[in-house]
Parts: structure tokens; C-alpha cells; sequence
């Protein structure tokens, strides 16, 4: 039956009409037209007090905000990435990333790699001491400086990898991307760059939160891994394996119980409770209380599948 009768609105039907109804935007991915999920605030550094509406399409499940605010840089602030005073600094900070030099020395022992992303460097810094021939693309001026002057990593100041890529044609035998793809706009295109300059044999390897986690379920748009507006998309595990088989690659690894994702699972509980309070001494007590359930969920969080973020590799 027509919602209209002769042209006069029946306002109790129009009342019927839900938020979703007439919030709908086309999936960046599949383009079916997908409902308003929630709407969430930058919650993490409160930069802004905008809202930003999310979506999550019905089919492949991704959530995304739309419309993508347009300067998104406004959303970093200056001392976003917490660049070292030196190569000793670094030397000291990076061990807690020796897991991922680890991850990847079990798929590539060596050979050329490239990471974008790399924040002020604590892997590539491990990468290039493993011997790997290192290039980055990054878009922070400050941490490009410091990997160019101070590290000696070749790196290109640029918020383009895919130009960068397509540009140099170089080609690596690996390339990582961790926590980068949930920033991007033009993720399924940066993949697509990714996988050219990619050799054959060549892995990939990424890691991004992950929407199938306990505290996702949980928390919701309180999640701090949600971190609006800085993560445009959070991308499913199996939506981002499908779009990597779609392009001719095979999985090696696919986790949530890597050290990393463990580490954000105890980091996404304290930072729950912890941004809602402003005073100093409070909040270090509702960090403890977001440690001690941290610790209490964490055999259930450690069961594959049900970290606060996922960790793959694929190969070429
Ligand atoms: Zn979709």
C-alpha cells in the first residue's frame, strides 16, 4: 500500500518512517545502498565536538562514515605522531614492534620493502636493521624529516601513495600497511596500487581494527578503535580477504591473536573508561578498572576472531 493517499500525507505513516529509511548512502565497496548505522563523536581527542554519521552496508558488512569530512588533516593534531629525540630514542620505543619484523621474516626473510605509513618509524627502523632494503611514503612532514635526516630511511612526504607508486614503478617484495587502510578514502584503489608493485611472490601485509571484535559488540560507537573521524572505514576481516583473493593473491595468515591486536584489546578497554573522565586523579583509577577487565575478558578476546583488530598476510 502507497504511503500517500490523493496526494495528502498521512503523518502518522510519515512518522512510521525511520531514520534509515531516509538516511541510506551507496557502499564505497559493493554500492548497495546502506542504512545509517550510528553516530559517533571524536570521542578519542575531542579535536572537535562535530557528529559524524556512519553506515554499514547490509551485504559486505563494511562501515563507513559519509560524507567524509573534507579537510581530514584538521583532524590530526600536531603531535599526533610522537616523533623520538634520536636513533637511541627509537632504538628504545621500537622494541614493542618486534613482533612485526617477526610476522614478516616468517613469510620474507628479505629483499626490498616498502611501508606506508610509518608514523615516525619504529618498524622500518627494525625492518632496515633486519636487512631489508627499506622505502616509505608518508604523509607528516616532521616524521619524514626524521626517517630522511636521522634514521637514513628513504622516505617521500606525500598523502598519495598510489601517485607515489604508480610514479616510481618500483617493485617490492613486500609491502606493509599497518593500521593505514581504516585512514584511507581510497583504500580498494590503494590495494590495487599495492598489488602492482607487488612482485610475484611478493606479500602484503596489514593490519586495521577489526568490526567482528567482543568490544565492538560491546561498545559500539564508543569503541576507541572507531576513532572518528580519523577512520573513515573499518573494514571486515572477510570483506578485505575477498577483495585480496579478488586480486589474484592468497592468504598466509589471517589473525586476531597477534601480539599487536592483544596489546589494542587491553589499550581499547583502558581508553573506554578513561576519555569519559577529565579529572587527573579519577582517570588513572578507571584506567586500572579498564586494565583489571581487560585482563578478566581476555581469554574470551584471545579466541580467533575475537580481537579489537586483525593482522594478514597475503601473498602475490
Ligand atoms: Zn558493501
Amino acid at each position: 500500500m502507497s504511503r500517500w493517499n490523493s496526494g495528502v500525507i498521512h503523518h502518522d505513516l510519515i512518522a512510521s518512517i525511520s531514520k534509515s529509511d531516509l538516511m541510506e548512502r551507496d557502499c564505497p565497496y559493493c554500492h548497495t545502498k546502506s542504512p545509517f548505522y550510528f553516530c559517533s563523536k571524536d570521542y578519542n581527542r575531542r579535536i572537535t565536538q562535530e557528529t559524524f554519521d556512519h553506515y554499514r552496508c547490509p551485504q559486505c558488512k563494511l562501515i563507513f562514515i559519509s560524507p567524509i569530512p573534507e579537510k581530514l588533516a584538521h583532524y590530526y593534531p600536531e603531535k599526533y605522531h610522537s616523533v623520538p629525540k634520536s636513533v637511541e630514542h627509537l632504538d628504545t620505543i621500537s622494541k614493542n614492534e618486534d613482533y612485526k619484523i617477526e610476522i614478516v621474516q616468517r613469510f620474507s626473510e628479505k629483499g626490498r620493502l616498502l611501508e606506508i605509513g610509518p608514523s615516525y618509524g619504529g618498524f622500518i627502523y627494525l625492518a632496515k636493521k633486519a636487512g631489508y632494503e627499506v622505502n616509505a611514503i608518508e604523509m607528516d612532514s616532521r616524521c619524514c624529516q626524521f626517517l630522511n635526516e636521522v634514521v637514513g630511511v628513504n622516505t617521500i612526504n606525500s598523502d598519495d601513495a598510489i601517485e607515489v607508486m604508480r610514479r616510481h614503478k618500483e617493485q617490492y617484495d613486500v609491502i606493509v600497511l599497518w593500521h593505514v587502510i581504516e585512514h584511507l578514502s581510497n583504500t580498494w584503489l590503494t590495494l590495487d596500487a599495492v598489488y602492482a608493485s607487488l612482485k610475484p611472490g611478493g606479500i602484503i601485509v596489514l593490519a586495521s581494527p577489526n568490526p567482528d571484535s567482543l568490544q565492538f559488540k560491546i561498545m559500539g560507537r564508543y569503541w576507541p578503535h572507531l576513532d572518528a573521524p580519523r577512520h573513515v572505514m573499518i573494514v571486515p576481516m572477510k570483506l578485505l580477504a575477498e577483495k585480496l583473493e579478488l586480486l589474484g593473491m592468497r592468504a598466509e595468515l589471517i589473525t586476531t591473536k597477534d601480539e599487536g591486536s592483544n596489546y589494542l584489546n587491553i589499550f581499547g578497554w583502558k581508553h573506554y573508561f578513561r576519555r569519559r573522565i577529565s579529572h587527573g586523579h579519577i582517570r588513572k583509577l578507571v584506567s586500572k578498572v579498564g586494565r583489571l577487565i581487560a585482563f578478566m575478558l581476555s581469554p574470551i578476546e584471545k579466541i580467533e576472531g575475537n580481537g579489537s583488530a586483525y593482522t594478514m598476510v597475503f601473498r602475490k
